[in-house]
């Protein structure tokens, strides 16, 4: 039992494979089965007396002690005595007994479990009877002295003359007559007892006839059963019991303990992690800065080439000329593309493409790019159609300039790599769902199709299949950009095509519908109605940047200043009071947000209406632009087509609100309406800021410019803007 696994160094254990377990169990089951085999052996007591044991003291008595004239002569060395019985006594008699313990009389051994008693003997005498005495100490029975209190258990034998070989059994015992009489005790407390045994006698049987008779005791042996095999097998079974509960134990601490470390070790690693993860984001914002940056130190200059090219390409230059602005201009654009899809990518790779949802008009955003691509499958002689359902809707809301990107990037490559045949796009509904509409735009194209293993491969980065003859120009990032934009916008886009016969790149993705009508395309694109002989204040540090605006503006019947920085801008919007401003957000003295947010806290400056411009746009810097009083932010370079319409827009709607001479504050609706619109846009409930602003836009006409500012930001989901929006009016209010 010793080999249980409990008993095995601890730590050790398990530690190297489960055979050590299973060693410790075979074992285990070995020592059951040697337990139940020699069962005999270890649940048996056995005693013998005999002359070479000789752990006892011997004593001899006879009724000579009482007075008698029986004599008893003894070798103790060898068991043996000699004993003469002579009449004189009432019952002549003589014994011989062993003492257990002469240090302590009353210190016995526990005999009750000793079922039988062989004797072996040699006697010499006539033949007669013998007693076999066992001593009882008991203090129980005290009464007059020790002596007394030791009870005697008798079972008398016959024996012969020669050797003699008794067996007893524990039954044959009682106690002895003359004791019980003595000690009046009931049949029931005369039952021998062997609890205590001091002393075992051997003495002459009753009614011993007189005369010598002589005995050598060779051996008692004295055998019992101290267990049941029953209650062996319990031994057993709880040995399993108590050896199972502490092998689970131990393992429920060594699991405990492995859990726990395994838990310090988790804590330690994502303590690594967040560690590594702040390095790595630190790296990628760092990384992310110097690419904002270089794009901004690239697109400044790149704005004043590529302007200056469209201007000079309406200024009656000769064929050559016109040849050579146009391969600046196309060079440029090059330049432009690359930076763009650079940053792009840098901006996928760090998690960082944003969307800037706004209302937008999807066919004219169609057509946009249609318009363009028309004229380059043109030049190719393919065919270049475009069909756009009549269940799609017009007025989405979305991101307008990474669907034109999305599309412009499918349809600029269907164009580039067919050399016959025709390219198509398709855009049709797949479904609706609440207020969101599911488009699917499939660009189709008759080219080279591309290999089925080569399909994946397509879409990822700097990847350009196809034979060399096909790669014509492009970076091979289109299609990685094209998909990262789709997936942001969670979509999908695939691909299907047959080498030799073309391919079909398909998009699919949700937009919701836009809530209020938005100017049509071209409405404002025409000639400006308000807009000649409006000022125009050009707030930008790069000189050259100043000067193309101020050019490309008076182009158009404007009149321009110009400020430097921020602050410069203030005092002169202070000064003159122009119709719009064009600000520059990077800029030293005073940025452009700073004086933004100065001129909406003049209460005369307050209705100037501001277009931010900047290299590195984003949906936060909108936000924080649209708050701070802008109508909206242009991306440099600037698209003159773009800001043309943009500023347009902006002048047009105003005369039409009104308040085209940008001196008449915008109306604010009545408070309580203020104070619902507050409480709707602290909850981000951008769904029910747009219901009520279009309650409001129903309500006066005079509240028409606030209610569409709201409806843009709710549109876009700009929260912080729209709650900033509507705090500031209040607080203007409240100042009024
Ligand atoms: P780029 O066009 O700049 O090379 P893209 O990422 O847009 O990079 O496209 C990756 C590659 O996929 C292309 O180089 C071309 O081999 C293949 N490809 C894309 N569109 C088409 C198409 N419509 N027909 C055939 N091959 C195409």
């Amino acid at each position: 039992m010793e080999d249980a696994p409990a008993h095995q160094p601890p730590g050790k254990w398990f530690r190297g494979t489960t055979f050590k377990v299973e060693a410790a169990i075979f074992l285990l089951l070995v020592a059951t089965f040697a337990a139940m085999l020699g069962q005999n052996a270890i649940i048996r007591q056995r005693l013998t007396l005999a002359p070479e044991a000789g752990t006892f003291a011997p004593y001899a008595y006879s009724d000579h002690d009482n007075a008698g004239a029986s004599s008893i002569s003894l070798n103790p060395a060898i068991l043996s005595w000699t004993c003469t019985l002579r009449s004189g006594f009432a019952y002549p008699y003589c014994g011989y007994g062993m003492l257990f313990d002469p240090a302590d009389n009353t210190k016995g051994r526990v005999f009750s479990n000793y079922e039988t008693i062989t004797l072996r003997l040699i006697y010499h005498g006539p033949p007669g009877h013998l007693k076999l005495l066992l001593k009882n100490f008991d203090p129980k029975y005290s009464r007059a002295g020790a002596g007394d209190s030791t009870k005697p258990n008798v079972a008398e034998f016959a024996v012969v003359d020669g050797e003699n070989e008794i067996h007893l059994t524990r039954d044959q015992f009682a106690v002895d007559q003359w004791w019980a009489t003595s000690h009046h005790l009931s049949p029931e407390q005369a039952k021998p007892e062997f609890g205590n045994v001091i002393a075992v006698d051997i003495l002459s049987g009753s009614g011993a006839t007189l005369g010598t008779f002589s005995v050598a005791v060779q051996s008692i042996v004295f055998e019992g059963v101290y267990l049941s095999s029953a209650q062996w097998y319990l031994v057993i079974i709880s040995v399993w019991l108590v050896l199972t509960a502490i092998f689970l134990v131990y393992r429920m601490f060594r699991v405990r303990r492995g859990y726990e470390d395994r838990q310090q070790r988790q804590v330690a690693e994502s303590r690594e992690l967040v560690a590594a993860r702040t390095e790595a984001e630190a790296a990628s914002a760092a990384k992310s800065q110097f690419l904002a940056n270089m794009s901004h130190e690239l697109r400044t200059p790149l704005n004043a080439i590529l302007g200056y090219a469209q201007l000079l390409r309406s200024d009656g230059l000769t064929d050559r000329q016109l040849s050579a602005v146009q391969t600046i201009n196309q060079s440029g654009e090059h330049l432009l593309a690359l930076i763009t899809d650079l940053l792009d990518l840098s901006k996928v790779e760090a998690g960082r493409l944003e969307l800037l949802p706004a209302p937008f008009d999807l066919r004219a955003t169609v057509d946009n790019v249609a318009q363009m691509i028309r004229l380059r499958a043109e030049e190719k002689d393919l065919r270049f159609i475009v069909e756009i359902s009549d269940d799609v809707p017009r007025h989405l809301v979305g991101d307008r300039k990474r669907i034109r990107q999305v599309l412009i990037n499918l349809l600029g490559n269907a164009t580039k790599f067919t050399t016959a045949g025709e390219v198509r796009l398709t855009v049709s509904t797949v479904s609706w769902e609440g207020g969101n509409v599911r488009l699917r735009f499939d660009v189709l194209d008759t080219g080279p199709g591309i290999r089925s293993d080569q399909l994946n491969l397509i879409f990822q980065p700097f990847e350009q299949v196809g034979s060399a003859r096909d790669r014509i120009g492009g970076t091979g990032l289109g299609l990685s950009i094209t998909r990262q934009i789709v997936e942001v916008m969670e979509g999908q886009i695939d691909v299907m095509s047959t080498v030799g016969k073309g391919s079909r790149f398909r998009v699919e993705a949700s937009f919701p519908l836009a809530a209020v009508e938005l100017p049509a395309p071209g409405a404002a694109s025409g000639k400006p109605a308000g807009g000649a002989g409006c000022e125009v204040l050009v707030v930008d540090d790069v000189a050259a940047n100043r000067t193309l605006l101020r050019d490309v503006l008076e182009n158009r019947g404007y009149r321009v200043r110009e400020a430097a920085d921020g602050l410069e801008a203030v005092e002169l919007a202070e000064a003159a009071a122009p119709d719009l401003i064009l600000m520059d957000l990077k800029m030293p003295v005073l940025d452009g947000l700073e004086a933004m947010r100065r001129l909406q806290h003049r209460q005369t400056l307050r209705m100037i209406p501001i277009i931010a411009i900047s290299a590195n746009p984003t949906a936060e810097m909108e936000a924080e632009v649209r708050a701070a009083g802008a109508e909206g932010l242009l991306a440099k370079p600037i698209d003159l087509t773009q800001l043309h319409r943009c500023i347009e827009d902006l002048l047009v709607r105003r005369q039409e609100d009104g308040i085209a001479d940008g001196r008449q504050p915008m109306t604010i609706p009545p408070a309580d309406q203020m104070i619902r619109l507050l409480t709707l846009a602290r909850t981000g409930n951008m769904r029910a800021v747009r219901t009520e602003a279009s309650t409001i836009l129903n309500l006066d006409p005079q509240y028409r410019p606030f209610a569409l500012r709201l409806e843009a930001l709710a549109a876009a989901y700009q929260s912080p803007a729209v709650l900033r929006l509507i705090e500031q009016h209040i607080e203007a209010g409240e100042a009024a």
